[in-house]
């Protein structure tokens, strides 16, 4: 078997009253291109949250290639969803690539040339450098969903959390995307993708996992059909 990128051991999460994550339970190998599903308020932002150590867990662990969310900070690329991000501010696309990285190597060392190379390499990737001056603010919704990637990619993660990335994006672009990030998992990348749309994670993911409460579904896409998918997303789950 492959190296285990993300481990995730018992894994509890609530919020005040609430139980969000119940024992959650699973691992991704290096190079895997994973669905993350679950209904609206099922807790997939919530687990990727925790991944990334934002939310804290009220039992169990999560590790990074071995290490505690905190300690792999920078090998965790997380692209969130897009309207939580702040289009209105005024600054370019290669500034919004850059500050990305900032945020994970401190905003007080100048950015060196392999700084910028890492930005223009994740620039040419998600191709934005035809882009790379134009003002965040008046990109398409494809075209910000493809910032939002560089930001993550500059940093050149093991492990790169998508969270519904295909919300606002034209098909083409999504067709685009998906190539693109099934190329990052043939490189080696580990992928986790929260998402709504069925086709994709089973046309797209090798591997489909399912919250309900807790994981209710880890399964190979090719023994999963798409009835099957939305039957799981549509079964409501009653919290105690
Ligand atoms: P969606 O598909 O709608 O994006 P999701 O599966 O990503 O949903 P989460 O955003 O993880 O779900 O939310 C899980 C549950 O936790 C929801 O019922 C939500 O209302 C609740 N929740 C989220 N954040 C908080 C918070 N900060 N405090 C209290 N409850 C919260």
């Amino acid at each position: 078997m492959s190296e285990v990128t993300l481990d995730v051991k018992n894994f509890c999460v609530s919020y005040p009253g609430r139980d969000i994550l119940t024992d959650v339970n699973f691992q991704l190998h290096r190079g895997e291109f994973v669905a993350l599903i679950g209904a609206n308020g099922a807790g997939k932002t919530t687990l990727l949250r925790a991944i990334l150590g934002l939310i804290p867990a009220q039992s169990g662990c999560v590790s990074i290639n071995g290490f505690t969310p905190r300690q792999a900070r920078s090998a965790i690329g997380y692209v969130p969803q897009k309207h939580l991000f702040q289009w209105d501010f005024p600054i370019t696309v290669t500034g919004a690539v850059m500050n990305g990285k900032a945020k994970t190597l401190g905003w007080l060392r100048r950015p060196t040339r392999e700084d910028w190379l890492q930005v223009f390499t994740a620039l040419e990737r998600a191709e934005l450098l035809h882009l790379k001056d134009r003002i965040i603010g008046e990109l398409s919704g494809g075209q910000k969903q493809r910032v939002l990637l560089a930001r993550a990619l500059a940093s050149d993660p093991a492990l790169l959390l998508l969270d519904e990335p295909f919300t606002g994006v034209d098909a083409p672009t999504q067709a685009s995307l998906n190539r693109l990030y099934r190329q990052l998992a043939k490189e080696g990348m580990t992928i986790l993708m929260s998402t709504h749309d069925m086709l994709a994670a089973r046309e797209e993911c090798s591997r489909v996992l399912g919250i309900r409460g807790g994981l209710a579904l880890d399964s190979p896409t090719d023994t999963l059909t798409l009835e099957g998918l939305h039957r799981f997303l549509h079964t409501h789950h009653e919290r105690s």
